[in-house]
C-alpha cells in the first residue's frame, strides 16, 4: 500500500482526520527520519510502512482514549527521536509538547524536525527526567505526561509523575508485560502521589495489542521524589519502604 494510503487507513481506524498539510507534514517526518536515521542511532524501524504503522499510528493510538485541547500542555519522557510526541504535535498544533530526552543528538534531529515541519507548539529540551523534574518551571507544570518504551513502570511513574500537575494524568506506552509491570509498581505509583485510573488494550493496525496505562495524579509529589539521576533505574521502588 502506498503510504500516504496507509497512514489514510490507520488514521481513519483511529478516528482522526489529517489535512493534506498534515499529511505532508508526517510524511516529511518518515523521510527525515529514514535520512537521519543512516547516520545516526535514532530507530531500529526503518521499513517504510512499519515506520507508519509500529510508530506513528502507534503514537497516535492516545487519541483514543485521552482528549487533548487548547490548554493541555504535555510532556514526552524519554522521546527519543520524537515518539509519541511529534505525530501528536503535528495533530494537535494548538497543543504545547515538551519533548525531553537524555541524549544530545536525539534533540538536535528533533530541532532539525521542528524547522523542517514548521512546528510552533515544539519544545525539545536536553537532559534527564530526574532532573528536570526538579526546576520549578517543569515540576507539577503539565496536564498530561507521556512515555513510551523508556523503562519499566516502577523507573516510570518516578520520572513522570512529579511533572504532572494534581488532577493530570501520565500514560504509559506498554506491550504485554503490562501487567506484571503493574504489580511491581502499585507501591510506587502511591508513593509519587498516583492511582491507577485505567488499562486500555489498544488493537494497532498491525493487529498487535498494546496498553495505554493512565495513571491519575491526586496528591503532590513529596519533594525527595525523584531521586537523583540515575537511581531511579538501577533500584527502582518496588516497596513500599521509603528511601
Ligand atoms: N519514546 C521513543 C520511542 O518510542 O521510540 C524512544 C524510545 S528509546 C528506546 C528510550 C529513550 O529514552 C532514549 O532516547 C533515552 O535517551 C531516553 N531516556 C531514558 N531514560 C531517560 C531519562 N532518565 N531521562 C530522559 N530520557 C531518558
Amino acid at each position: 500500500m502506498q503510504r500516504e494510503a496507509l497512514l489514510r487507513v490507520g488514521a481513519q481506524q483511529l478516528s482522526i482526520h489529517f489535512s493534506d498539510e498534515q499529511m505532508k507534514q508526517l510524511l516529511r517526518y518518515v523521510d527525515l527520519l529514514q535520512e537521519w536515521n543512516q547516520r545516526m542511532n535514532l530507530t531500529a524501524i526503518t521499513d517504510t510502512q512499519e515506520i507508519i504503522t509500529k510508530h506513528l499510528l502507534d503514537s497516535l493510538s492516545v487519541t483514543s482514549v485521552q482528549a487533548f485541547s487548547e490548554t493541555t500542555r504535555v510532556i514526552d519522557i524519554g522521546t527519543g527521536a520524537g515518539l509519541p510526541g511529534i505525530p501528536l504535535a503535528i495533530l494537535y498544533p494548538q497543543v504545547q509538547f515538551t519533548l525531553l530526552d537524555a541524549v544530545r543528538k536525539k534533540i538536535t534531529f528533533l530541532e532539525e524536525v521542528k524547522t523542517q515541519l514548521s512546528l510552533q507548539n515544539v519544545h525539545a529540551i536536553h537532559g534527564r527526567a530526574e532532573d528536570y523534574a526538579r526546576q520549578l518551571e517543569h515540576r507539577e507544570q503539565y496536564d498530561l505526561a507521556l512515555s513510551r518504551a523508556v523503562a519499566l513502570l516502577p523507573t516510570l511513574v518516578e520520572y513522570a509523575l512529579p511533572f504532572v500537575r494534581v488532577g493530570g494524568f501520565f500514560i504509559a506506552y506498554k506491550g504485554e508485560t503490562v501487567f506484571q509491570e503493574i504489580e511491581q509498581a502499585t507501591p510506587a505509583i502511591a508513593l509519587f502521589g498516583g492511582t491507577l485510573d485505567a488499562v486500555h488494550a489498544v488493537r494497532t493496525p498491525t493487529d498487535k495489542l498494546h496498553y495505554l496505562v493512565a495513571i491519575r495524579k491526586i496528591s503532590t509529589t513529596p519533594e525527595k521524589y525523584p531521586r537523583k539521576a540515575g537511581k531511579p533505574s538501577k533500584q527502582a521502588l518496588l516497596s513500599a519502604a521509603r528511601e
